[in-house]
């Protein structure tokens, strides 16, 4: 039965498939807008439009950005010879966060995992393979610790061991399983600099 009208019904169906919301996030949030100035709402709604128009992968790392070139790739105070590969930008923001890591990110958009069928050729590998071509002294592999992460972790490491380049892997020290956005920069500065080399 449809309790509300049904505007606000397929307002609260469309922001449930967001992940992380649930069907009662998604009713509080419906309301939420329903009852938020016109003006903020349409601010709202623009800003999703044009963050969708205008972001895309940046040509060197894979990261999000609006500019061809992320700010990272683009900064001359980076090491771009040191190059971490993490699974999403928000591993690559929870480094940054720590200010302990000069080098510039390689971002793989996701991770192998067998069992949901996402192959090598499905994540942003090949993009990596390309950037080792250029003088590049270390790959430090930041891969979640999950199975999937270790998966990823020891296929680039294969990889990228015949090319003569150093290959590192953070520290375990980082919570099994554990996303690593939600772990303290503290932790994830420890992790960096206890990686060993693969
Ligand atoms: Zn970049």
């Amino acid at each position: 039965m449809d309790y509300y009208s049904s505007q606000i019904s397929k307002l609260i169906e469309e922001l449930s498939r967001l992940p992380g919301i649930g069907s009662k996030s998604a009713q509080r949030l419906a309301f939420h807008i329903i009852n938020m100035p016109k003006e903020q709402v349409s601010q709202l709604a623009q800003t999703i439009t044009e963050a969708k128009a205008n972001v895309r992968y940046c040509r060197c790392c894979c990261t999000l950005t609006d500019k061809e070139t992320c700010p990272i790739c683009a900064s001359e105070k980076r090491d771009h010879k040191t190059i971490m590969v993490v699974e999403n930008p928000r591993d690559l923001a929870a480094y940054e966060r720590t200010q302990k890591y000069r080098g510039v990110y390689h971002v793989l958009h996701g991770a192998i995992s067998p069992m949901l069928g996402i192959g090598p050729g499905d994540i942003r590998l090949k993009e990596l393979m390309v950037r080792l071509q250029q003088d590049v002294d270390e790959v430090i592999i930041a891969t979640n610790s999950s199975l999937e992460g270790e998966t990823t972790a020891s296929y680039i490491s294969k990889l990228v061991k015949p090319t003569g380049i150093k290959v590192s892997r953070i520290a375990s020290g980082v919570p099994v399983g554990g996303d690593l956005e939600y772990v303290d920069e503290v932790t994830l500065a420890r992790a960096l600099d206890g990686r060993s080399t693969l």
